[in-house]
């Protein structure tokens, strides 16, 4: 198992699990992963909003 964000192998028993409303589930090793990829994906959706 990976880190969704920094790729990292990720220890079973640790690390973090995030399931999107959408039923996608992404893995962190660290809460900093997770803050930092949650970040640029609400980034990525202002922008898309701003396109359209
Ligand atoms: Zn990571």
């Amino acid at each position: 198992m990976k880190c969704s964000f920094c790729g990292e192998n990720i220890v079973p028993g640790t690390g973090k699990m995030f399931v999107k409303t959408d039923g996608t589930i992404f893995y962190f090793d660290k809460s900093k992963c997770e803050k930092y990829f949650l970040m640029g994906k609400e980034s990525k959706k202002l922008k898309w909003a701003r396109k359209k």
